[in-house]
């Protein structure tokens, strides 16, 4: 009998937790790396949010087991942004908190999926649904958008891949890794295809407040009403208030999804730390002003990317409408002589950019889509400035 499960064995470590891993080990060795691998604000929590935390440290109900779905304030706290951010009215029996979002998609698919259940997922995607997927016993079937369409899939794209076996639509905007961001028409559009052929949604809106320039962000199920009751939202602090240490998510959800999923995390992990649901309480009915100036940082520095990126011959680069991260595709670039060496792959190209000029990016394998490169803008200006330079300056030598 094999050691570990084939279920689990299965499984592969977090290509972005890697190179973040690996820039972080050279760097500690002496090497001067600029890593742009990490999913995560570079900004620190605000402090009335810290504030709310250590008071909550003192407070001796934080100091034992809590409810599994959640904090009920918590919750009914949930409910009400919910509401004033992106219009879905829900009340807080539909509100599940979970540790971070990622616990959310985790829960939301075992709710869902039977074996041989095959859920659509726009590719590029973020690592974790497949696999996610994957332990649920469903199918990913991946519809792929490339750069010529801002990475965005149609409703043709996404019918032409359904099954009868097709039972979810995961859908993310903004979008990890692309930061594309679907204008409001084409989430209804989408919305209202599902609606119709009887699927369900996954719809993780965890970058929401993450949109730049003309951008808006939109809610599937408020756009598409119909599809409400076969609809999960997944959510969380982590990106809005630079919160990701913390571990708070939540999913939303029609009442005999949000049962399920808690019966499973009453197993599992029960409650959410309690003094990180107090911080996430005081995040989430408290002001938005640091995510504000979080926006504009970002929207520089996507800014100043996107343009010493974009400018780089061979290079298709869309500009990024929200989330903090670039997906250029560099597969015009791959086999091409670069300092004596060929790279064929953009893992190849991602470990040689590494080795010659210090840089971290995470490869497209990761994400489904090889032959281009992911990296987060959320690092400092001065960093970002120089880092994109190295890189750019030798894709340039692409002979
Ligand atoms: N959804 C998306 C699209 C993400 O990029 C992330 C974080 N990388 C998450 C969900 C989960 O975030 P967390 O578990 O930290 O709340």
């Amino acid at each position: 009998m094999a050691r570990i499960s084939a279920r689990v064995s299965s499984i592969s470590p977090s290509a972005t937790l890697a190179v973040d891993a690996t820039a972080k080990a050279l760097k500690a060795a002496g090497r001067d790396i600029i890593g742009f691998g990490a999913g995560e604000p570079d900004f620190p929590t605000p402090e009335h949010i810290v504030a709310a935390a250590e008071k909550a440290c003192r407070d001796p109900r934080m100091h034992h087991y809590t409810p599994t779905g959640g904090l009920p304030e918590l919750r009914e706290a949930i409910a009400e942004k919910t509401r004033r951010d992106s219009g879905l009215e829900v009340d807080a029996a539909q509100v599940l908190v979970t540790n971070g979002g990622k616990q959310a998609v985790y829960e939301a698919f075992a709710a869902l999926l039977d074996p041989g259940d095959e859920v659509l997922v726009p590719a590029p995607y973020w690592t974790t649904y497949p696999e996610s997927i994957a332990l649920a016993g469903g199918v990913t079937v991946a519809v792929a958008a490339g750069p010529e369409t801002g990475y965005r899939v149609t409703v043709e794209d996404l019918e032409a891949a359904r099954t009868p076996r097709t039972k979810v639509l995961l859908f993310v905007s903004p979008s990890n890794p692309t930061g594309a961001v679907y204008p409001p028409d084409e989430v209804a559009a989408i919305g209202r295809w599902a609606a119709e052929s009887g699927l369900w949604v996954l719809t993780d809106e965890i970058y929401e407040h993450l949109v730049y320039g003309e951008a808006r962000f939109s809610s599937m199920p408020v756009q598409v009403p119909e599809i409400a009751d076969r609809c999960v939202v997944v959510n969380g602090v982590a990106k809005t208030y630079a919160m990701t240490g913390w571990r708070v998510g939540w999913l939303i959800g029609p009442r005999d999804v949000v049962t399920a999923a808690a019966n499973l995390q009453s197993h599992a992990t029960s409650n959410v730390a309690n003094v990180s649901q107090a911080a996430a309480l005081a995040a989430v009915t408290g002001p938005l002003d640091a995510v504000r100036e979080m926006r504009t940082a970002f929207d520089r520095r996507r800014v100043a990317m996107h343009g010493v990126l974009a400018a780089v011959p061979g290079v298709e680069c869309p500009l990024p409408e929200g989330a903090f991260y670039c997906f250029p595709s560099l597969a015009n670039l791959l086999g091409r002589d670069i300092r004596g060496t060929r790279s064929e792959t953009s893992v190849d190209l991602a470990a040689f950019a590494l080795e010659q000029v210090g840089v971290a990016v995470v490869p497209g394998e990761a994400f489904g889509a090889p032959g281009c490169f992911r990296l987060s803008y959320a690092l400092g200006d001065a960093d970002l400035a120089e880092g994109v330079q190295r890189l750019a300056g030798l894709l340039q030598e692409a002979g």
